[in-house]
């Protein structure tokens, strides 16, 4: 399995009760949740990754059902291109509450496979709730820039709406393994952005590169949302990063949306190790 390593001195931690220790004597609490911390101190202390207010929205949404087309070509993929033999190892390189990666596990495993399934998120609020969506995972707070897996231990990398460490993930991915990508496609939530700003933006649209990983194949899932909810469009806007950015005079405008038709696009990346 893609086991979890020490971010001291990089031996195999060991599961104890309620902290996890590597061969040397480095220990880390874990979670009553059930992730474990690896963020070491220099790294900790101020709140990383999304907040709890962002992790709610998120987690009320995608249980909504909104995004199971996502949900749902990423677990055909995953299947697509699993191993055919043996265990498959599976990391989510931000995994945030885990929704992605208990669904495409649960896919594989639905398609006859062994599976070994862990996930890695800044997020001590993600990952709470991914312990609790997923209890069978292996969850760690850590940066997807530093990985807490050996070189070459995992066949199949999820990497959804998170930064593309592609360096990262050459290292951990196995010769032939696969990196499975999303990112918002241009035109992802125009209409939401178009409602709340003045001046909209369309999303980047650069295809992200990185030396020993080869693209194999890109497909662009899209539909459009009829959201009927002011919940639905509020919990929306709030799990974007748009958020953060949003002055009071375009909130004011977002309070005021009950009823929305918005482009859901995604761009799915299939990888593979050279
Ligand atoms: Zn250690």
């Amino acid at each position: 399995m893609p086991e979890l390593l020490c971010p001291v001195c990089g031996g195999v931690l060991a599961q104890g009760e309620k902290v996890e220790h590597c061969p040397s004597g480095h220990s880390f609490d874990r979670a009553k949740s059930g992730y474990v911390n690896l963020l070491v101190a220099r790294q900790s202390g101020a709140q990383h990754g999304d907040d709890k207010e962002m992790v709610r929205a998120r987690r009320a949404f995608l249980d909504g059902g909104w995004y199971a087309l996502l949900r749902d070509a990423l677990c055909s993929a995953a299947v697509r291109h699993a191993p055919a033999e043996g265990t498959v190892d599976l990391l989510d390189a931000g995994c945030g509450e885990c929704y992605y990666t208990a669904a495409v596990a649960a896919a594989l495993r639905a398609a006859g496979k062994r599976v070994s399934a862990a996930g890695a998120d800044i997020s001590r609020d993600a990952l709470r709730w991914g312990g609790k969506r997923a209890p069978d995972l292996r969850l760690a707070v850590a940066s997807v820039f530093r990985l807490p897996v050996a070189a070459e231990s995992c066949d199949i990398l999820l990497n959804v709406f998170a930064p593309f460490a592609g360096e990262e993930y050459c290292r951990v991915l196995r010769r032939g393994g696969m990196l499975l990508h999303v990112s918002p496609d241009e035109m992802h939530l125009w209409e939401l952005k178009k409602a709340v700003y003045q001046t909209p933006y369309r999303n980047d649209a650069a295809v992200p590169v990185q030396e020993g990983l080869s693209l194999l194949g890109e497909e662009r899932i899209g539909t459009v949302l009829h959201l009927t909810r002011h919940e639905d469009i509020a919990n929306l806007f709030q799990m974007t990063p748009y958020v953060h950015k949003t002055g009071l005079a375009d909130a004011a405008r977002l309070d005021a949306l009950d009823a929305l038709d918005v482009t859901a696009a995604f761009v799915l990346r299939a990888y593979r190790r050279d």
